[in-house]
């Protein structure tokens, strides 16, 4: 822990293993999305607990593949469930989930993500997390899912926003309780910056 929201560890984690890649892109599977740091995640998971244990959270929420991992080692800590949207190729045909539409910063192209109405209603109140917030297109996604469930928004548990990029600056002046745990305001194959926060 270190300062409001920052984590030291994760900063110094990127630091060592992060990889700067064209187009203002960080790789970080060696602990973060691909092979995974366990015990780095519960200790995600543990600061997202602090952060926000006080929201009356019931339910985490994130998309798949990436966000899986995060949300259950932070579900340990809230002991509550957890549920992903899916990258689906499916069709809505019979009007049984929710879906929305996000442009996906990675890959250049729009996708559908579907999220079973069983599983999001009125009742919750979530905290949505995810690997990474840059334009924040994906967070759009999740959101608009969470309005078409009458689901409430407790907040938003990211690893690594780039501040360089406006989705993080764009939820709080809505007014989203955003926690970041890192975030790089500069990277190039110089190296990288931290806000201080
Ligand atoms: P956004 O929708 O906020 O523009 O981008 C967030 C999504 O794109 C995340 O779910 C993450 O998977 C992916 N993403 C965005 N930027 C990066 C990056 O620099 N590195 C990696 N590994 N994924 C990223």
């Amino acid at each position: 822990m270190k300062g409001l929201f920052g984590m030291k560890l994760l900063e110094e984690r990127i630091l060592q293993e992060g990889q700067v890649r064209p187009g203002h892109v960080l790789k970080v599977d060696c602990f973060l999305n691909h092979q995974l740091d366990v015990e780095l995640l519960d200790k995600i998971g543990e600061e997202f607990y602090r952060i926000f244990q006080n929201d009356g959270i019931n339910k985490i929420l994130t998309i798949e593949a990436s966000g899986i991992a995060i949300a259950c080692l932070a579900a340990r800590h809230f002991k509550v469930p957890v549920v992903f949207a899916k990258k689906a190729k499916s069709k809505n045909i019979d009007g049984e989930v929710f879906t929305s539409t996000v442009h996906s910063y990675t890959y250049g192209k729009d996708y559908d993500i579907t999220l079973s109405k069983k599983f999001l209603g009125p009742q919750d109140k979530v905290l949505i997390v995810d690997d990474f917030l840059a334009n924040g297109k994906a967070m759009r996604g999740l959101l608009d899912v969470c309005q078409q469930a009458g689901a409430q928004v407790g907040g938003i548990g990211i690893c690594i926003e780039k501040g360089f990029q406006p989705g993080g600056a764009q939820l709080r002046e809505e007014g989203y309780k955003v926690a970041s745990l890192a975030i790089v305001d500069s990277m190039s194959d110089d190296g990288l910056t931290f806000r201080a926060q």
